[in-house]
């Protein structure tokens, strides 16, 4: 089976050659030529994996990764100029598998796509239809590189599975439903436990330091939010 690789590459000259040696070594290549047209690419369709040049026109290639994210885990190669500010891009909020400083040799790009596609195998690779199925839709939750899975019971951060209990999970999901709104302790409190829980609103604050302890806490962000005298919100990064 090919692999599906989406380019998203700006100049014509270099997107065409990259093209060419992907085919050649069996990937199956699609190409974008602008930031808009490759995040709607990049959402709408199964790739394995997904070339992105951050200086682009339209929408620049963090930006596309950023907004990519919530919606898709699939693998990105980020493609920088020398000029780029580094750490923005090798950073581990930036959501990418590895990036590449142009020029580069198409043998280290071809080797860390092959690397890239071992460490984050993609589920449904060939699945065509994934968009047109509300089920899916609704399925995927995220705020910045966080992804909740309503149906497959599942988290992750960065592509890295995270490990949450059946409370600690029903939590998370109440505040990604309702992410950049600010949830009271009561409704949390009723979401997660129900009406006739008989405790105090001291076990939300209790289970929001278990989330934070194993998100914010192991990949050094702020995401699980406290707004003062009201509750917690959860925030893109
Ligand atoms: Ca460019």
């Amino acid at each position: 089976m090919n692999e599906r690789v989406l380019l998203i590459e700006d100049e014509e000259k270099l997107a065409r050659f990259i093209e060419m040696e992907l085919v050649y070594e069996g990937y199956q290549v699609e190409m974008a030529y602008d930031g808009r047209k490759g995040l709607e690419q990049a959402v709408s369709q199964d790739f394995d994996i997904v070339i992105l040049d951050i200086m682009l026109p339209g929408l620049n290639g963090m930006e596309v990764l950023r907004r990519m994210r919530r919606q898709t885990s699939v693998p990105v190669i980020l493609l920088t100029a020398r000029d780029t500010v580094m750490d923005k891009v090798t950073g581990l909020d930036s959501g990418a598998a590895d990036y590449m400083t142009k020029p580069f040799e198409i043998e280290e790009l071809l080797a860390r796509m092959r690397n890239a596609l071992r460490r984050y195998p993609q589920q449904n690779p060939s699945a065509d239809h994934k968009q047109d199925d509300p089920a899916n839709q609704n399925d995927v939750l995220a705020a910045g590189c966080l992804r909740l899975s309503v149906q497959r019971h599942f988290v992750s951060y960065d592509n890295a599975s995270i490990d949450l209990t059946k409370k600690e999970f029903d939590l998370l999901h109440a505040l990604l439903e309702n992410k950049g709104f600010v949830m009271s302790r009561d409704r949390l409190l009723s979401k997660v436990w129900g009406y006739d829980f008989p405790g105090d609103t001291n076990v939300v604050d209790v289970y929001i330091s278990y989330l934070r302890s194993k998100i914010d806490q192991v990949y050094k962000i702020d995401m699980i939010r406290t707004v003062r005298g009201v509750g917690y919100m959860i925030k893109d990064e």
